[in-house]
């Protein structure tokens, strides 16, 4: 009999994660490919890869959504959660790296550290999630394995140190030695599954000793354990030892094993399943998952089935036959199909009618999901994304999921009444999937703003409004989302009384509004005692609706605290929502009289272009109030050039940066932070919404 922990410590949870083109799904599609789930190599290029389910990906060649798969290798089972490469969806990737044990980054082997790599990166960073880099396309021209490992060290500032090295490079790759048992193995077949196994060749030998001997001395500066055999063997280890100390170094994040690859030519792939196993984490390895108690107590949870359940809810999907299915991560206990769970966010009890395991886009039904494991649910009526699963007796809520504002926003106006009345419904439906997009009604115009993180974001909602739900509608051009801020402390009161069928209405508070580097908060400053929970409840309510809509140009209010600095009670006549209606009415005027400002998304953009258009490309960028913050030689006469533009000024950018570089510099860019609008800009933008010119 197998223990639990055998079991356990055989499954893998990991991301694939790249910048767009390196090869994520390639490289997906032949790990389900050896792990016998599918049959047949679909191409990415002809849009038939296993993935890539959704229509609107196969249209336009990239993968959006995070199926999760589960799949067999030598005993093993690989959880796999894909995530997208296009930056208006690195929350999916942020939402994965929650649920996931490790994360296998993809690097291409001409390109290198792209801009999305390295967000994923510090993604990965703050996660604190060990990895290890797969350098593909090393069958490019142009490819250079060691230069992209220096690349990775140099701009990801981490300790990446080569465990394999390719055989032969671009046309003439071949084969790869592992360095740490010394073996060369080559691809003998187009499809890659016939593998011989030999000596290191003659030519590499020196190349091999070098790199095996830093991969050695990198292991013994970072591992105790390994520097003391290192001292006492001179250097004579074994490579069972080596292997152990890489599978430490990996998992307390000093160190990045490297490894090489051509998925698209089916070579590596195999080995970097080895390695996934080898030197990634098992969900024991993990630091036991953290979360409160209801009263607010911090509570642990150990991978165990025995432990009470803690699962999390990280992605809510729509499924054309079974309907609403809620993707889990189950920490600790059993989650059971047909039995009753608590929603400890919510304090709901829910039923689990059915667990399906997923592999890509066909479905199996389960009777259980242990600790360790990810899955599918169906049933649970209540719960969205972030919401936390546990034991009815043994309440834990686990962090939540943190997603960045939306940037950009556009107005839907529907065709006739039965149209709005589907946009409103499908608007919620997509809503309950998609954590980073917002609705807002205008209140003045009455349009419906839909805003996401970024303009591929908002078409492909667009897209699906009025493909999958059939709305007829006018959609307007996309703009830059907003928001206010203030400068300088503030404070209103306010008193309401009323007389309400009868009965009088008492609610009175003092509000104070501070500047907030470190976003939203509420404090309660009045005497204990003074008012019940409830009312404090109500008031906090009262400001967080107010400052969904600032003063000057109506757009959310972001980097504030709130105060409650004094209040009354009246015995007879105070009621809570007396109270909310005065703190709103307070917070209104208390931001009515600041000094407020708007705030602009500003983006981190990277531009690649030759050395002889630079020039024109940094007065350009310097036009559009950006901010140069390097330009870096890259290969040849390539020049990237790092820069802050605000959002405002980057629309149709792709067709100036093209006139500017007969066509020859390419850019991407990516949501970096708010920044206050400079006055006579901020004229300009309010005159604009107010139709003052
Ligand atoms: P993703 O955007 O990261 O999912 O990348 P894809 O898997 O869609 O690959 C992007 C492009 O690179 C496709 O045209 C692939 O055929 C190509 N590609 C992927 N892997 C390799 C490789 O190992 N070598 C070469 N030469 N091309 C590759």
């Amino acid at each position: 009999m197998e223990t639990d922990s055998n079991i356990i410590n055989k499954i893998r949870n990991i991301g694939i994660a790249a910048h767009i083109d390196a090869g994520k799904t390639t490289t997906t599609e032949r790990i389900l490919f050896y792990t016998h789930k599918i049959h047949r190599i679909g191409e990415v290029d002809e849009g038939t890869a296993v993935m890539d389910w959704m229509v609107q990906e196969q249209e336009r060649g990239i993968t959006i959504t995070s199926a999760v798969t589960t799949c067999k290798w030598k005993d093993n089972i690989i959880n796999i959660i894909d995530t997208p490469g296009h930056v208006d969806f690195t929350v999916e990737v942020e939402r994965s790296l929650r649920v996931l044990d490790a994360v296998v980054v993809i690097f291409c082997a001409v390109g290198c550290v792209q801009p999305q790599s390295e967000t994923v990166w510090r993604q990965a960073d703050r996660y604190k999630i060990p990895r290890i880099a797969y350098i593909n396309k090393v069958d490019r021209t142009g490819a250079d394995f060691y230069k992209a490992i220096k690349r990775i060290r140099e701009k990801l500032e981490t300790n990446a140190v080569a465990i394999q090295l390719p055989i032969g490079i671009e046309s003439g790759f071949k084969g790869i030695i592992d360095l740490v048992n010394l073996q060369a193995y080559y691809y003998e077949d187009e499809l890659g599954e016939k593998i011989t196994v030999k000596d290191v060749p003659e030519d590499m030998k020196d190349l091999v000793v070098k790199h095996r001997n830093e991969l050695i001395e990198n292991l013994a500066e970072n591992d105790e354990r390994f520097m003391e055999l290192f001292l006492y063997n001179n250097k004579e280890i074994n490579n069972e030892e080596i292997k152990k100390a890489v599978r430490r170094c990996a998992l307390s994040y000093k160190m990045v094993p490297v490894l090489c690859g051509s998925s698209l030519k089916n070579k590596g792939v195999q080995m970097l399943l080895d390695a996934v196993v080898d030197y990634l984490p098992s969900p024991l390895n993990i630091p036991p998952v953290e979360g409160v108690s209801p009263e607010g107590a911090l509570e642990k949870r150990n991978t165990d089935y025995n432990a009470p359940l803690s699962a999390l809810a990280f992605k809510i999907a729509s499924d054309p036959y079974v309907g609403k299915l809620i993707y889990v991560r189950v920490y600790s206990g059993v989650l059971k199909a047909g039995k009753r769970v608590l929603n400890s966010t919510r304090d709901r009890k829910e039923k689990v009618t059915r667990i399906l395991r997923m592999h890509s886009n066909n479905r199996e039904d389960i009777e259980e999901l242990k600790a360790g494991e990810l899955g599918a649910v169906v049933g649970l009526k209540f719960t969205v994304t972030g919401d936390t699963l546990s034991d009815e007796e043994k309440p834990i809520i686990l962090e939540k999921i943190k997603f960045p504002n939306p940037v950009i926003s556009i107005a839907i106006e529907p065709k006739t009444k039965a149209d709005g009345d589907k946009l409103t419904e499908s608007l919620n439906k997509i809503l309950e999937e998609d954590p980073t997009f917002s609705v807002k009604m205008d209140a003045e115009t009455g349009q419906t703003i839909i805003s996401g993180m970024g303009e591929l974001h908002l078409e492909i909602i667009v897209d699906r409004l009025f493909r999958e739900f059939n709305v007829k509608a006018n959609v307007g051009k996309q703009q830059v989302s907003y928001k206010e801020s203030i400068s300088e402390e503030t404070s209103a009161e306010h008193k309401y009384i009323k007389q309400v069928a009868g009965r009088g209405q008492y609610g009175h508070v003092v509000i104070e509004l501070v500047p907030s580097s470190s976003g939203y908060y509420f404090e309660n400053k009045i005497a204990a005692g003074l008012l019940s929970k409830e009312y404090i409840a109500e008031i906090e309510q009262g400001i967080k609706e107010t400052l969904e809509s600032g003063s000057i140009a109506g757009y959310q209010v972001i980097d504030v605290g709130a105060r409650l600095i004094n209040a009354t009670f009246n015995e007879s006549d105070s009621v809570p929502i007396a109270y909310k209606i005065a703190s709103a009415m307070a917070t209104r005027e208390a931001l009515d009289k600041a000094h407020g400002h708007l705030k602009e998304p500003i983006m981190k953009v990277e531009i690649s272009t030759p050395e002889d258009y630079l020039g024109d490309i940094i007065s350009d960028v310097n036009a559009k109030r950006g901010k140069i913050i390097s330009a870096e030689h890259s290969t040849g006469s390539i020049r990237i050039l790092d820069a802050e533009i605000p959002l405002s000024e980057m629309f149709g950018y792709a067709t100036g940066l093209r006139s500017l570089s007969q066509g020859r510099a390419v850019y991407n860019m990516e949501f970096y932070k708010y920044e206050q609008v400079p006055k006579q800009i901020q004229e300009k933008i309010v005159n604009k919404i107010y139709g003052r010119y």
